[in-house]
């Protein structure tokens, strides 16, 4: 084939393909508060999620964030985003399962946590709400799953909620609209190189 003709081709097959795409474009003319879950054992799940909620700043919109499980408050994410006035920050957790050894006082910081996500969540001023490594609780049962998955699906219609953490259950997955599974192809942390800042924290 000489040049000219693969050329020829080649815009033949893009113009097929934008008519493609430019239907379904025409056809998604639905607008809501999309519900985002982001699982699995890959890396890059919270900053995802915090990139995403850079990108909605940048729309002037407000923000809130919930940091579940995790207590440490010296996180690039944090003081980055502490700076920023449409953004409100909570550190919510005090650590995984495994460093608390203490299932009572883990389930009492679940529900403290949920008190400030379930505010939120019945709040249409926040626009776009994240709900970092909230699966756990779920899936070891700290918080009632029916009251947590109600409070979701009853939110204001035009907030978006964004789930991350490992594992999300079935009916997480079936609630939400969009649904990312972060495979675990390679970790640094399995070569020995411990957690690097800005990069894990
Ligand atoms: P990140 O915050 O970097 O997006 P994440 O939210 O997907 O990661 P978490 O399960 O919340 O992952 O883990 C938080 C910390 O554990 C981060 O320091 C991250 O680099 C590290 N991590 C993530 N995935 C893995 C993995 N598969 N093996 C080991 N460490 C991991
Ligand atoms: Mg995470």
């Amino acid at each position: 084939m000489t040049d000219p003709q693969r050329d020829a081709r080649h815009a033949a097959r893009m113009a097929r393909k934008k008519a493609v795409i430019d239907a379904a474009i025409a056809a998604a003319t639905d607008e809501r508060g999309l519900l985002i879950v982001i699982t699995g054992n890959g890396k890059g799940k919270s900053t995802s999620a915090f990139g995403t909620m850079a990108r909605a700043l940048g729309h002037g919109m407000k923000g809130g964030v919930c940091q579940f499980i995790n207590g440490r408050t010296d996180t690039g994410d944090e003081a980055c985003f502490g700076k920023q006035p449409g953004v409100e920050w909570h550190v919510l957790g005090d650590g995984f399962t495994w460093d608390t050894q203490n299932r009572e006082q883990d389930i009492a910081t679940a529900e403290h946590g949920w008190k400030v996500a379930r505010r939120m969540l019945a709040d249409p001023a926040y626009q776009l709400v994240v709900l970092d490594e909230l699966t756990y609780l779920l899936s070891y049962g700290y918080l009632d799953s029916d009251i947590v998955l109600d409070a979701l699906a009853q939110r204001p219609p035009m907030q978006h909620v964004i789930v991350t953490g490992r594992a999300a259950p079935e009916a997480l997955i079936e609630l939400a609209d969009t649904v990312s599974i972060i495979a675990d192809e390679k970790h640094a942390y399995r070569a020995g190189i411990k957690a690097q800042p800005g990069i894990d924290l």
